[in-house]
């Protein structure tokens, strides 16, 4: 029985409540009235639950489906503005004891080189990633008893805080590994993580199963319990995400909200993030190959509706997909990208001058990337779409985690707080590690955006640190 509070991944993702969901939403594709009373709510801005939200995602009518682009290009707006925050995935290891038939680290992949970055070598990669200008990190590890386990991680994570180098410093890491105990996870929280991600991969139990069929991770039971456990251990915020691409997307997005709804119904507050990765080619890895394909056109669609529905969480979109398809997502919803990324162990080191580190990354990707511009690049392009690129990392510093961070965007106070933040954070990376032109372009942006901070003493206090940060000094936050 479908049951939001329910502990039991089976009962809080009930596989009846979502069939019904949809046939709900296939009834009613086409019902106009019915789609306008869903849509006047959407426009409250509050949220909608997963059988609101399946209907508009199911929606066969066009206008109202322009209607409903619109809206989420306006949430987007209410609640983001036009920053867009900055990461980079920090691969640690490939070693993996899992069978995903989606991922080339699978256990039974014997042509993919096996590596597991040292402590000297974290040094190397972190390093090449501050001298980039990114101040925070997504940890990507497979699961490994003996290569990567829990203590490896926290050896790894002090590493990367430690690590100052001109000025740089990774002020944020986020921690994307294989799901486990509370007790671990307490640790991580005691590490100074900042969001828990895990992905989904799929919801549909049957189509998981199948798609693991051996390792730890194949217990399906477990794996979608994993952020109650990792809440209950003390993370507050946790990123959900579904691999788009191995089951019907509607499925998964029924489902997705459903996950959300029960996070908020046991521990008052939502998913922080939801990630929307579409599975790509990789090692031994055809995406035609499985079964939920989700076009261009859908997807843009899909994150229009996570956008409509969960209006208070953030959403990422990585370098799997192309400039165009970013630049699309980041109009109707998305909030984080990350830039310049490497997918391979020990990617970015190697492009630095260091001989005993040279090409051992080679062969180890997890998957194609589809944009390879370099984070200046990308920072100039932001700007040229409208964007203030915020390399901000306050929230979790301030402790302004899970509900009070929540409490901050409800009282829109964002704009008083994110804005200047994104602005000082932009200011660093100019004088440190822009291209001329990228510098001159962001100068004239920061001059401009100064301007939209509303509270007089907050723009005040704002304008002070830049003056500041231009005079040498660094890490100022509201
Ligand atoms: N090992 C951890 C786990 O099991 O959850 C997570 C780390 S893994 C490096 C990060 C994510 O990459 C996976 O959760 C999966 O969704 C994604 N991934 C794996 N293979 C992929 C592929 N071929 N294309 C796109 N994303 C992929």
């Amino acid at each position: 029985m479908y049951d939001p509070k329910s502990s039991r991944a089976e009962e809080f993702i009930d596989h009846q409540e979502i069939l019904d969901t949809l046939a709900y939403a296939d009834r009613n594709k086409n019902n106009a009235a019915l789609i306008d009373e869903v849509m006047q709510k959407a426009k409250e801005q509050k949220g909608l639950g997963h059988r609101e939200a399946s209907l508009l995602l199911a929606c066969a009518l066009e206008d109202r489906n322009e209607e409903l682009q619109a809206l989420s290009r306006k949430i987007k707006r209410a609640y983001y503005g036009n920053r867009v925050v900055m990461f980079a995935p920090l691969y640690l290891s490939n070693y993996c004891v899992n069978g995903c038939l989606y991922c080339p680290y699978h256990l039974q992949n014997k042509s993919i080189p096996r590596r597991r970055l040292s402590q000297a070598e974290i040094v190397r990669e972190v390093t090449a990633l501050q001298d980039m200008g990114h101040k925070r990190l997504a940890l990507e590890a497979g699961e490994h008893p003996l290569h990567s386990p829990i203590e490896y991680i926290l050896e790894s994570i002090e590493t990367i805080y430690g690590i100052r180098h001109k000025n740089g410093a990774i002020r944020r890491v986020n921690v994307n590994i294989a799901g486990t105990t509370v007790e671990n996870y307490r640790r991580l929280r005691d590490a100074g993580i900042g969001t828990y991600i895990l992905f989904q991969e799929t919801y549909h139990r049957e189509s998981y199963e199948a798609l693991h069929p051996s390792g730890p991770k194949s217990d399906y039971a477990y794996h979608t319990e994993a952020m109650d456990r990792a809440m209950r251990g003390g993370i507050d915020d946790v990123g959900l995400g579904v691999l788009f691409g191995l089951e019907r997307c509607r499925y998964e997005f029924a489902a997705l909200l459903m996950h959300a709804e029960h996070l908020e119904a046991v521990f008052g507050v939502g998913p922080h993030t939801i990630s929307v990765p579409r599975v790509k080619p990789a090692d031994g890895v055809d995406p035609g190959a499985f079964a939920g394909g989700v076009g261009d056109e859908a997807f843009a669609k899909l994150i229009a509706c996570i956008r409509v529905a969960v209006p208070y969480t953030g959403m990422i979109i990585s370098t799997r997909e192309s400039a165009a398809m970013r630049a699309r997502a980041l109009e109707l919803g998305v909030s984080q990208i990350s830039g310049a990324s490497k997918t391979s162990v020990g990617g970015y080191a190697d492009n630095a001058p260091c001989a005993d580190n040279a090409q051992l990354h080679e062969g180890t990707e997890q998957f194609e990337i589809s944009d390879d511009r370099s984070l200046d690049e990308l920072v100039h392009w932001l700007m040229e779409l409208g964007y203030i690129p915020s390399f901000c990392t306050a929230c979790y510093r301030e402790g302004r985690t899970g509900d009070r961070f929540m409490q901050l965007l409800k009282a829109g106070q964002i704009q008083n707080c994110c804005h200047p933040n994104a602005l000082m954070t932009l200011q660093e990376y100019l004088l440190d590690y822009a291209a001329p032109a990228t510098r001159v372009r962001g100068e004239a942006l920061i001059a401009r955006e100064l301007t939209h901070i509303p509270n007089e003493k907050a723009r005040e206090f704002t304008q002070r640190c830049l003056e500041k940060i231009r005079g040498g000094e660094r890490d100022f936050r509201i």
